[in-house]
């Protein structure tokens, strides 16, 4: 796709943050253009369009910039996965193991119903422990997940790699 050489260029990379050594992928540059931006959500919406997709889920913060979009434009509800006490409904949770220490990702009771096909979406994979944590937490609520999608994924996840057992898209590698 001609279109993913743009997208890649325009996601800047910054040495060192948050910590030393790591070169943090910044999708915000990507927001900037305007090009860009929309063809990152539509080459998301052709792929999910006419799949019956019912949710989208988006993880808090960045796959809430990007998950909105695919939600309207197929007609999905939107359900966002957010960090501990930012929901205020009655929540299910899943926490799950980083580098360092854990974190936790929750999501609002009646969100998802049983049977409901969901996708989630979030900005980039590394690990795969965020999206295999949205896995649990929607497959708790009867959800169905038919895909993971990023846009950014880390290159050990190659094309056909599975989380969960479930399919991965990923539209570029890291520069
Ligand atoms: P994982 O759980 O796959 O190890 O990490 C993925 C999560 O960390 C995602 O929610 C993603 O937003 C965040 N993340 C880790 N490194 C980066 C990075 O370099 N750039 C961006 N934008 N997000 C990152």
């Amino acid at each position: 796709d001609p279109r993913l050489d743009a997208i890649s260029r325009s996601i800047r990379v910054i040495p060192h943050f948050p910590k030393p050594g790591i070169m943090f992928q910044d999708i915000t540059t990507l927001l900037l253009d305007p090009k860009a931006f929309k063809d990152t959500v539509d080459i998301f919406v052709d792929r999910y369009r006419n799949m019956g997709i019912d949710v989208v889920a988006g993880i808090e913060a960045r796959g809430f910039l990007f998950g909105p979009a695919i939600a309207l434009a197929i007609g999905a509800k939107f359900v966002p996965l957010r960090k501990p006490r930012k929901l205020p409904g009655e929540v299910i949770s899943e926490s799950y193991i980083l580098e360092y220490g854990t974190d936790c990702l929750e999501m609002h009771v009646g969100a998802v119903s049983p049977g409901d096909k969901a996708i989630v979406i979030d900005d980039l994979v590394a690990t795969g422990g965020t999206l295999s944590a949205a896995i649990k937490l929607l497959e708790r609520a009867g959800g169905e997940v038919v895909e993971c999608a990023c846009v950014i994924g880390l290159p050990k996840f190659k094309v056909n790699s599975k989380i969960k057992g479930k399919p991965l898209y990923i539209l570029v590698e890291p520069t």
